[in-house]
């Protein structure tokens, strides 16, 4: 049975390959699934199954209009030897809780879960629908994105990738990463703002339908690969049916046993997800959502108002310091009922006054969240002392989430057995998560490779072959512009 896809803002609906092509509706609402669909194979079916084969029993429940072939194409494509181990997203233990390590891939961040796959879904969908002009994937990143979306992009014919990060706000690694990006499809700039204004730009520029306009004369057409993509959505709903499934294989739990899944979360691309699976029917108890400092959502979890009037907190989990989580619309959406003019209305208070209040009735839709938030010490002490009682080290946006889910668990004494999704490897952020275990390491003789081989020896892990490449890979890119400046960017790369 086919699955549409439906825009938040209105009645617009698309079938998932228009939907993944389009990115954003044209009313800039997002596509939402009209209906969950069931798991159609039993836990204990899937934990016989490699991570691939379970994409696919979770994939083609979505994107109904691919054929199996198309899909199957596209899962090889995409887990392939790309990552580091053939689980493609393993289990750690870890002081009685599960870390679903979700950064064996290119770019060491849970983003390579979805962007490994979304260049092909995105191929595939446009050869679907006779697309023949050249597609423009513009992104704004916090950091780990632009990085996976290049990686994922690079060389793929008939797309080139336009990537905008803030310019002081991702760390020195994740910033190397990107400038060293090879590629003559891809252009990386920094913006003099935030990732708001990153975001804000991006989006502007997707609904300025002059532009669209002239792009279309020259050939080309905008598309996403931020996280309000459908086909980045889908494929993270997998790693949580794998994690649970795995967990079942494996005699961790039992049969039928609700797990809680804690996430750390910026975008709420992630946690929707795990969301999803659970309205799939995936024994899922709490979903908890983590953020840092930046802590609009455990503001709205807790009040049911949606506040992003407040200062930006630059933080060392850069990845999740965002004030507009784009997907949290998703779920908006959902507890008004599939109400489109509802969801358009609250948007809008969002946009014209940056807040707006849901009913109480929406409130008590949101029952199966728990939000809360780890300052900046928290997280560092979490860094420490799991390292200090078990060798295990986590990067700073696991450790929100692991700070938060302590509270959690002492708050409720709910014991429930827990996944906390590892959004990325320690490697990536190792100044900080050396400095979080030893304040020594803070010393102007550490630069940042030093500090990668020296957490290399006190993990007992080797360094990823993404770090180790950097080492020295010469910088390519060097545009910076200002907040306004975006659009000359875009048409200058294009040159139109
Ligand atoms: C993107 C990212 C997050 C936040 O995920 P969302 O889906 O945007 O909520 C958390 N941690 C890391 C390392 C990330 O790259």
């Amino acid at each position: 049975m086919e699955l549409r896809y439906k825009s938040t803002r209105s009645g617009r609906t698309a079938a998932a390959s228009e939907a993944i092509l389009k990115g954003l509706s044209e009313d800039g609402g997002l596509f939402v699934p009209e209906r969950i669909p069931a798991l159609d194979k039993t836990p204990r079916e899937l934990g016989q199954m490699s991570y691939g084969q379970v994409a696919y029993e979770v994939m083609k429940l979505f994107l109904t209009d691919f054929t199996e072939e198309e899909l199957r194409r596209c899962i090889a494509d995409a887990y392939d030897e790309k990552f580091d181990t053939e689980e493609i997203a393993p289990l750690a233990e870890a002081e009685g809780v599960w870390f679903l390590e979700l950064f064996h891939g290119k770019t060491i961040a849970f983003k390579d879960m979805a962007l490994s796959i979304l260049p092909h879904l995105m191929i595939t969908a446009a050869k679907k629908n006779h697309v023949d002009r050249e597609i423009v994937i513009l992104t704004a990143t916090s950091g780990d994105t632009g990085k996976a979306a290049m990686a994922g992009f690079v060389d793929v014919p008939g797309t080139r990738i336009i990537v905008f990060y803030p310019k002081n706000g991702v760390s020195p690694i994740q910033e190397r990463q990107m400038l060293t990006q090879k590629g003559d499809n891809v252009l990386v700039a920094g913006i003099h703002g935030n990732f708001d204004d990153a975001q804000t730009g991006v989006k502007k520029l997707f609904s300025d339908r002059e532009l669209e306009k002239e792009m279309a004369e020259a050939g080309y057409q905008f598309s996403s690969a931020n996280s309000i993509n459908i086909g980045r959505l889908v494929p993270q709903i997998v790693y949580y049916v794998y994690a649970y499934a795995r967990l079942l294989a494996e005699g961790r739990i039992t049969d039928g046993e609700k797990i809680n899944v804690t996430v750390p979360t910026g975008n709420f691309g992630n946690i929707l997800a795990a969301y999803y699976a659970k309205l799939m029917g995936l024994p899922i108890g709490k979903l908890i959502c983590a953020s840092n400092e930046n802590k609009v959502l455990f503001d709205f979890f807790s009040t049911g108002e949606y506040d992003k009037n407040r200062e930006f907190v630059l933080t060392s989990s850069p990845s999740m310091d965002i004030l507009i989580s784009s997907n949290l619309e998703r779920l908006i959406y959902r507890i008004s009922g599939d109400d489109a003019s509802k969801t358009a209305l609250l948007m809008q208070q969002l946009s014209e006054k940056g807040s707006y209040e849901i009913t109480e009735e929406m409130r008590e839709r949101l029952s199966d969240f728990y939000g809360g938030y780890a300052k900046e010490q928290e997280a560092f002490d979490k860094i420490c002392s799991l390292y200090e009682d078990t060798g295990y080290v986590i990067d700073t946006h696991t450790a929100v989430a692991a700070a938060v889910y302590d509270r959690y668990r002492e708050e409720t004494k709910d014991d429930a057995p827990t996944v906390i999704a590892s959004t990325a490897s320690p490697f990536k952020f190792a100044r900080s998560v050396m400095t979080a275990i030893d304040p020594d390491y803070a010393e102007a003789k550490w630069d940042d490779f030093a500090l990668v081989d020296e957490l290399s020896r006190i993990a007992n892990v080797e360094v990823p072959a993404a770090v180790e490449e950097l080492r020295a890979a010469p910088i390519l890119h060097h545009t910076e512009c200002e907040k306004d400046g975006m659009e000359a960017v875009v048409r200058d790369f294009l040159k139109i």
